[in-house]
């Protein structure tokens, strides 16, 4: 692939001047992203890969830049370095679910008729009177959405089909079927999912007697809203005292007709979570984290956080197929270019005029096999999650999506109206207040974005207790996971403006007198594409 030199070229000089003399102000410069990013990206670094001499030495890197510009350590008894503990789990599943049709009980156990994840979480028994039969369970786009008038927080939500309906993109169908628990549980605020289960499925493949049956880096007892899938005789009772039968829906499903949508009336359904959990694997991988002191008595105790993930994913370990040179996956966007650009940050609000609030500064680990380092973070914070008023996520914001000149001014905001109306306005007027401002466009902030990019990065670890963040993304090109994403392919004075969007968005946060107001309307501000 080779540079895209036009789209530096279209920028109009005195732009760039002016950009230039802004950014100095606060030592985020393109010169100074280039050099970091250099050796965060270069061969030496073996593509960073999570429990790999690589990440170690970025590690290592990181931190002298943080302890060079006087930034303060923030990780585990006075180091810039939290450990983060990836735990390989055997669960004993003892879980049930009763349900009950106009009086009549049966109880369900895990394996026999339904199946729930290898990770229920902690134990709890959950009773559900509501009860809703959403079709399909797909929100397509403006023409087909399940969802429509249907209200489902709090409420048990099931569905059928393993196609969708009839006239959809079978390819859009298909990753979306895979994601309707999630969607129904983190969109739409269900409190339980049940989908059919796959006809060929039922047996669990036989794994050694010590294999984990799970990875996690997550508190054990934390309470998960159940996801279960389900065999016929279990749907054939649980619609056994509706007008519609499950027959008919089930065939109607496989015809991929329209489906009604109803509430189960006198149904209740119990789910009795009852796991226990042995650790059989220990793995240590560790974050980076730095602190700059706020300067207000009251609120310095209060935080505005920023992050980044500094890993990526290795280098090829098999041998090279003929004609291949490079196995290095070198990560410079991904994510290179955030975690450039939070040093930078970092360094600026050290060396800088101070805020009121207090900033973190997290380079998450493990991103690309899990979101290790966020989760991990969001449940052992180094400081009081609950002091955290806004958390600001970059992840690949060096490029031109698809490399394309006219994506030169853009970038992707995700997720900043979600919690907050506030904290999304406040990103408007920091990008106002930039001597050339950038164009959001808010196609990933869309409810039926089919990546569902809100609930894929670190970002929404911190979002899911409740805190509202900002997603910053310049999104995909033909490098994205290859061993070509390399250093002279970044957009540096692109990169810098937008590292200086986020160090403005969130210097704003950390100068108000009172945490952005949590509102959850949910994506409702950011949508379409503004102009310049
Ligand atoms: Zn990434």
């Amino acid at each position: 692939m080779v540079i895209n030199r036009r789209t530096f070229l279209a920028l109009p000089v005195c732009a760039v001047l002016a950009v230039a003399a802004f950014a100095q102000q606060s030592s985020i410069t393109p010169e100074s992203l280039r050099v970091w990013l250099t050796y965060l990206s270069s061969d030496e670094l073996e593509g960073r890969a999570t429990f790999s001499e690589g990440l170690g030495l970025a590690a290592a890197y990181i931190a002298e830049q943080l302890k060079e510009a006087g930034v303060k350590p923030g990780g585990d008894r006075g180091t810039y370095f939290q450990r983060v503990e990836v735990l390989g789990i055997k669960s004993t599943n003892r879980s049930t679910v009763t349900v009950e049709v106009n009086g009549q009980k049966r109880t369900f156990k895990d394996g026999e008729g339904i199946t729930f994840p290898r990770n229920v979480g902690g134990k709890r028994t959950l009773t559900l009177n509501e009860i809703e039969f959403a079709g399909y369970g797909l929100d397509l786009d403006a023409n087909y959405n399940d969802y429509k008038d249907l209200d489902v927080k709090g409420k048990l939500v099931v569905w059928l089909g393993a196609r969708g309906p009839h006239g959809t993109d079978p390819q859009q169908a298909r990753r979306l079927l895979g994601g309707r628990p999630s969607f129904a549980i983190e969109e739409m605020g269900a409190a339980a999912t049940i989908t059919p289960a796959i006809e060929s499925g039922g047996q669990r493949r036989g794994a050694a007697p010590n294999a984990p049956d799970f990875t996690t880096v997550r508190r054990l007892d934390s309470l998960v809203p159940p996801s279960i899938t389900a065999n016929d005789d279990f749907f054939e009772f649980l619609f056994s005292g509706s007008d519609l039968k499950y027959e008919d829906l089930k065939s109607k499903a496989e015809q991929q007709e329209d489906l009604p949508k109803f509430s189960l009336k006198d149904v209740s359904v119990t789910f009795n979570i009852d796991a226990d959990y042995q650790v059989v694997n220990t793995r240590y991988t560790r974050n980076v984290v730095g602190i700059v002191e706020g300067t207000d008595p009251e609120l310095k105790d209060t935080y505005v956080a920023f992050g980044a993930h500094y890993d990526h994913v290795g280098y090829l370990q098999t041998p090279l197929r003929p004609g291949q040179t490079d196995r290095i996956y070198n990560g410079a966007d991904d994510d290179g270019s955030g975690t450039t650009a939070l040093i930078g940050i970092a360094r600026a609000f050290a060396q800088g005029p101070k805020t009121k609030r207090s900033l973190l500064f997290v380079w998450h680990t493990g991103e690309e096999i899990g979101l290790y380092g966020s989760k991990y973070f969001a449940d052992h914070p180094t400081v009081p999650i609950d002091k955290i008023v806004t958390q600001l996520n970059m992840d690949m914001i060096g490029r031109n999506k698809d490399n394309k000149a006219s994506e030169s001014n853009t970038v992707y905001p995700v997720g900043s109206d979600r919690i907050s109306s506030e904290l999304h306005k406040i990103l408007i007027d920091a990008n106002a207040s930039l001597p050339t401002p950038l164009t959001f466009n808010y196609q990933l902030n869309e409810p039926t974005d089919p990546e569902r990019v809100y609930y894929r990065s670190d970002h929404y670890s911190y979002a899911a207790k409740g805190i509202p963040i900002i997603f910053f993304t310049t999104n995909l090109h033909s490098d994205y996971h290859r061993v070509t994403d390399s250093v002279e392919k970044i957009e540096f004075d692109k990169m810098a403006r937008i590292t200086q969007l986020v160090y403005e968005t969130g210097r704003r946060v950390a100068n108000l007198d009172h945490g952005p107001v949590r509102d959850f309307k949910g994506a409702h501000l950011a949508v379409g594409t503004t102009a310049r």
